[in-house]
């Protein structure tokens, strides 16, 4: 892997790299401010109404910044529906279980779960942020979300970028696991180069050779916060710990450092019953565990002249 060389930022990323830029990022009425850590909580997937409700209430009673949820899940797998359902991801591939909806009823049944997120944000006053899959939603997807998250698997998806650069809502793009930061501001460059300014990185973990077991996924690259501040000093950097780490009881320490090492936000899941969850219950906290992080988190920002 190349390192960011003088010529990089002379040449190849000019624009991301600015240090004196005043870069806006705005998400419904949430700015992101250099002062501010966001904590963007919610469910791997919009279950229900009721689910995504619930969760809104909670999680604006912790403290939360913003919504997340996802509606378009890039599942590993394509046994179980695309939507999740109680037993995705788990038991044996049978024939009935591949379920690949036709894109139109995948949109249709997105609109009406964005709907529900949509109405539980503003019931709460939070932001909503969730993945997009398919570049010709986002014209519908806009009507619904503050942001768009672009999950590590698109990270380089040029239709994704071309679409997003196009409309008026701020970008969190992921780093893929194995990407360098080089590549990472790469995409960065590729949304500025196309007039697109509100953008911000979201680090979830790099692959190690000892990390290839099912206890720990990925492991966050600490360094990349700092490195990330250095090289894009304006643009905002989140951490991921639920999908980095996919073990509940990592989350909390995980989101602790990355905040004592200067991100700027994080995402975690949250889910009233993490067990429960349609997809990825491994990791989701519970309301009480979302609390305490929030808690903990506002804590350390406060020694470092931030708040939550
Ligand atoms: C997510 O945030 O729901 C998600 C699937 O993220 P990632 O792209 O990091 O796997
Ligand atoms: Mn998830």
């Amino acid at each position: 892997m190349k390192d960011i060389s003088a010529n990089d930022i002379k040449n190849n990323i000019p624009l991301v790299t600015r240090k004196d830029y005043k870069r806006v990022i705005k998400a419904g009425e949430y700015t992101f401010k250099p002062d501010k850590i966001a904590v963007i909580a919610g469910p791997c997937t919009v279950e229900s109404k009721q689910q995504i409700t619930d969760i809104a209430r909670h999680i604006k009673d912790c403290g939360a910044t913003m919504l997340r949820g996802g509606i378009f899940k890039p599942l590993t797998f394509p046994y179980g529906e695309p939507l999740g359902r109680p037993d995705a991801g788990s038991g044996q591939p049978e024939p009935d279980r591949l379920r690949i909806l036709p894109k139109k009823e995948l949109f249709k049944n997105a609109e009406r779960r964005l709907a529900y997120m949509k109405e539980a944000g503003e019931k709460y006053g939070l932001p909503v942020v969730s993945e997009i899959l398919y570049a010709d939603s986002v014209g519908m997807m806009s009507k619904y979300v503050d942001m768009f998250q672009v999950g590590y698997r698109h990270m380089f998806n040029m239709d994704l970028i071309e679409a997003l650069a196009a409309c008026d809502k701020p970008v969190l793009i992921k780093r893929h696991y194995g990407e360098s930061l080089r590549s990472l501001l790469g995409v960065g460059e590729h949304f500025e180069a196309r007039g697109k300014h509100d953008i911000a990185f979201c680090e979830r973990g790099v692959v190690v050779p000892h990390t290839h077991n099912v206890e720990s996924r990925a492991v966050i690259d600490i360094q990349a916060i700092p490195a990330l501040k250095e090289y894009a000093p304006t643009v905002p950097v989140l951490v991921d710990p639920s999908h980095a780490t996919f073990k509940r009881s990592y989350v909390m320490p995980v989101a602790r450092a990355a905040i004592a090492a200067g991100a700027d936000g994080l995402l975690v899941e949250v889910h009233p019953d993490p067990e429960k969850a349609w997809v990825d219950p491994l990791q989701a906290l519970n309301y009480k565990d979302c609390e305490k992080l929030i808690k903990e988190v506002a804590a350390i920002a406060k020694i470092l002249g931030r708040s939550v």
